[in-house]
C-alpha cells in the first residue's frame, strides 16, 4: 500500500491527528515498528490537555475506591518505568495525605467500590477517609508491581516533626507515600516526538509533523492545509493506511469536522480543571520536598505541589464542561474554591488573592458516561481504542487516558492498529531511555557550565544557566549551551560600544541563552512566539518573564526566518495579551520602541 502525496512519496503511513502526549508516544511506537507516521495538529505540540494537567505520574490512589486495580497496577507500572527512562523529567516526589479520623469513610468507600456513588456520597459525610482506609489503600500501593520497589508508606501523627504545617487539630493523622511529578509534560511530548525523528533514522521510516495545520479526509485522502499564519502555505494530500484521531477533549469535533464519513456515538465526557500557581514563600516552605494531596471541604481531592523552588501549584477542579475545550476558562469561583481549600488544609500559611501569580485551565478528555448517581471523579480515568466500523482507510479515536500511561496506550494502540493493517510489530519503547535522558545529573550540569564558560558567560552566570537548561533538557542541555557560542553574533551596522540586547548572548531577564531559542525552532518544530514560551522553554511559568524577554525571543525568530520584523512588536503584544488572558499573567516592563 504505497501512498502518493503531491511532493512526496511516502511509504505506508499512519496519520496520527492530535500532537499531545498520546499522539506523540503513539507516533513513537510506530516508528519503531519502522512504519511511516505523519501527525497533524491544528494547534502546537503539547497545546491541549497535556499542558493543563496537574503534571504527576502517579498511580492514582484514589482509583483503588472505584475498584481500578488494573488502571492502578498500569500506572504504577509506566511511573516506574518513566522515573527510570526519564529521570530528568520525571521526578519521585513524596506526599503527605492528611487525615481527620481514625476509622471514617469505611462504609463509603466499600459502597464506592462496589459502584454505588450516591450511597457512598451519602455516607461519606464531612470527615473523609479516615486513617484505616487511607492506611489499606496505601498498603495496596505498596503491594501492586510497580509499587514494590519504591519506599513504603508510613502512617505518622501530623503533630511529628518535619510534617508540613497541615493543621494537625483538623488532621491529626497522616500518611506518607510516594509519586511522581513531571513538571513539564510539553517538554516530555516534545522529547517524545525527537525520539520518533530518530527511530525514524533508525528503521527508515518517514516521519513529518504538522502543527498548525487542518485536515480532512475526502474519499480516502487526507487533506492538510496550513492555518492562518502557519509555516508553509501549499494543502498536501495523503492517502494515509489509516487514521488515528487522538485530538483528546476535541475527539467528538475532529470526528465532525475532518471526518464526517466516521459514524460514532458520542465518544467524550470532558470536564474542566483549573490549576492556581501561587508566589507564597512561607506556603512553599512549609511543603518542603514533599506534595501535599488531601480532600476539600467537599471531598474532591486537591493537590497542593512544590513546583520548582519558589512557587506552589494547586489544582484542581472537576466541573462537566461542554463547548470548545479551547475555551475553557479559571473562573473567579474556581480560584475562590481552591484558596479555600489551601486555607483548610494549611490554615497556618494560607495564600490570599496577592500570591496567585496565574492560573489555567484545561478539559480532561473523559469517556462519555451518563452521570445518573455519579460524579465527574467517577469516571473512570481508563483509556480506550475506539475502532470505527467500516471505513476506509481504517480510523481509530483514542479516548481517555492519563499522561501517566500514555507509553502503555500507545503500546497496545500500536499493537492493534498494526495488526489491523497486517504488519508486525517490529520494536517497543518498554526500554528505551528518552533523549535528554541522564545516569548523574551533577555531571551534565558540570559539562553544560563548562561550555556556558567556554562561551564568554561568568561563573555564577553560567551555572544558573546550565541548571535552567538540564531542567529543561536533561542531557541534551550540554548542546544547547555549546551552541551559545555560535549563536553569538553581531548584526551588521551596529556600533561597537558596549554589547547591544541583539549582540548579548542571553534572553534578557529569565537567563536562559538565546541558543535555546534557534534549537526550539530548528529541532523542536516550534513555529512562533507563543510554541516557544509556553512548551519549549518553559517561560510560562518564569516568573521574571518580561515584554524585553519577549522581545529578545521574537527577535530571534526573525533572524530564523519565522518572523518578520515589522511583526515584531505586535507579536510580542499578542503573546502578552494571551498570557493575561489564558493564564492571569501580566507581564513586567515596557516596549521598546
Ligand atoms: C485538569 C487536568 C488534570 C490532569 N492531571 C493529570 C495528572 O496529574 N496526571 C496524569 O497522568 N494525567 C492527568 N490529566 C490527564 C492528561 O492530561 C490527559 O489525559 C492527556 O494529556 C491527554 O493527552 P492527549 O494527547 O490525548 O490529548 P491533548 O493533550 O489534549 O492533545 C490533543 C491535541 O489535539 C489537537 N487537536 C484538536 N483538534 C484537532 C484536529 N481537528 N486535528 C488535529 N489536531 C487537533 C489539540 O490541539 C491538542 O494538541 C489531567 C488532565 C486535566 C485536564
Amino acid at each position: 500500500m504505497t501512498v502518493q502525496a503531491t511532493n512526496q512519496t511516502v511509504r505506508k503511513t499512519i496519520a496520527i491527528l492530535g500532537a499531545g502526549i498520546n499522539g506523540a508516544a503513539l507516533a513513537r511506537e510506530l516508528l519503531l515498528s519502522g512504519v511511516s507516521v505523519v501527525v497533524i495538529d491544528t494547534a502546537d505540540i503539547a497545546a491541549g490537555a497535556t499542558a493543563w494537567s496537574t503534571r504527576l505520574v502517579h498511580g492514582g490512589l484514589r482509583y483503588l475506591e472505584y475498584g481500578e486495580v488494573e488502571l492502578v497496577r498500569e500506572s504504577l507500572v509506566e511511573r516506574d518505568r518513566l522515573v527510570r527512562l526519564a529521570p530528568h523529567l520525571v521526578r519521585p516526589l513524596e506526599f503527605c495525605l492528611p487525615v481527620r479520623t481514625r476509622l471514617g469513610g469505611m462504609a463509603a468507600a466499600a459502597a464506592r467500590l462496589l459502584g454505588w456513588e450516591s450511597l457512598a456520597r451519602a455516607w461519606q459525610g464531612t470527615r473523609g477517609r479516615g486513617a484505616w482506609t487511607v492506611g489499606m489503600g496505601l498498603w495496596l500501593y505498596d503491594q501492586l508491581p510497580g509499587g514494590s520497589g519504591w519506599p513504603r508508606h508510613r502512617m505518622v501523627r501530623a503533630s511529628a516533626g518535619g510534617m508540613p504545617a497541615v493543621d494537625a487539630d483538623s488532621f491529626p493523622f497522616a500518611g506518607l507515600y510516594w509519586d511522581a511529578q513531571l513538571l513539564f509534560p510539553e517538554r516530555f511530548t516534545v522529547e517524545l516526538f525527537v525520539d520518533a525523528r530518530l527511530a525514524a533514522a533508525e528503521t527508515g521510516a518517514e516521519f513529518r509533523i504538522f502543527t498548525h495545520h487542518r485536515c480532512r479526509l475526502e474519499d480516502g485522502t487526507l487533506v492538510v492545509e496550513p492555518i492562518a499564519g502557519a509555516r508553509g502555505s501549499d494543502a498536501i494530500r495523503i492517502e494515509p493506511a489509516a487514521v488515528i484521531n487522538a485530538t483528546g477533549a476535541w475527539v467528538d469535533q475532529t470526528l465532525a469536522e475532518a471526518l464526517p464519513a466516521v459514524s460514532a456515538g458520542r465518544l467524550i465526557g470532558g470536564t474542566k480543571g483549573s490549576h492556581l500557581l501561587l508566589r507564597s514563600a512561607r506556603l512553599r516552605t512549609a511543603l518542603g520536598n514533599r506534595g501535599i494531596y488531601a480532600e476539600a471541604a467537599d471531598g474532591r481531592p486537591v493537590f497542593v505541589l512544590p513546583f520548582g523552588e519558589r512557587l506552589v501549584l494547586v489544582g484542581t477542579t472537576d466541573l462537566p464542561f461542554s463547548g470548545d475545550p479551547d475555551d475553557a476558562r479559571t473562573d473567579e469561583a474556581e480560584i475562590d474554591y481552591l484558596l479555600g481549600a489551601v486555607a483548610g488544609i494549611l490554615p497556618s500559611v494560607a495564600a490570599s488573592r496577592d500570591d496567585v501569580l496565574q492560573h489555567y485551565c484545561g478539559v480532561r478528555p473523559l469517556p462519555f458516561v451518563s452521570r445518573d448517581g455519579g460524579t465527574p471523579a467517577s469516571i473512570t480515568r481508563r483509556h480506550m481504542l475506539v475502532r470505527h466500523a467500516d471505513t476506509l482507510p481504517p480510523c481509530w479515536s483514542i479516548v481517555g487516558g492519563k499522561l501517566t500511561t500514555c507509553r502503555s496506550l500507545a503500546e497496545t494502540a500500536a499493537a492493534e492498529v498494526l495488526a489491523q493493517l497486517g504488519i508486525q510489530v517490529g520494536g517497543s519503547s518498554r526500554d528505551r531511555r528518552m533523549p535528554g535522558w541522564f545516569e548523574r545529573q551533577s555531571s551534565v550540569e558540570a559539562v553544560a557550565r563548562g561550555q556556558a564558560v567556554a562561551a564568554g558567560l561568568p561563573d555564577d552566570l553560567a551555572t544558573s544557566v546550565a541548571r535552567q537548561a538540564v531542567a529543561l533538557y536533561g542531557s541534551r542541555a550540554v548542546a544547547v549551551c555549546t551552541a551559545i557560542r555560535s549563536e553569538r553574533r553581531s548584526p551588521p551596522g551596529l556600533a561597537s560600544s558596549g554589547p547591544s540586547p541583539a549582540e548579548q548572548p542571553l534572553i534578557r531577564d529569565v537567563d536562559l541563552p538565546k541558543s535555546a531559542v534557534a534549537w526550539s525552532v530548528r529541532e523542536e518544530w516550534a513555529t512562533g512566539l507563543e510554541d516557544v514560551v509556553e512548551r519549549r522553554l518553559m517561560l510560562v511559568f518564569d516568573e521574571r518573564l518580561s515584554r524585553r524577554s519577549l522581545e529578545d525571543i521574537a527577535a530571534v525568530l526573525v533572524e530564523e526566518g519565522l518572523l518578520e520584523q515589522e511583526k515584531l512588536t505586535a507579536e510580542v503584544e499578542a503573546v502578552a495579551e494571551r498570557l493575561r488572558q489564558r493564564y492571569g499573567k501580566t507581564l513586567e516592563g515596557t516596549t521598546a520602541c
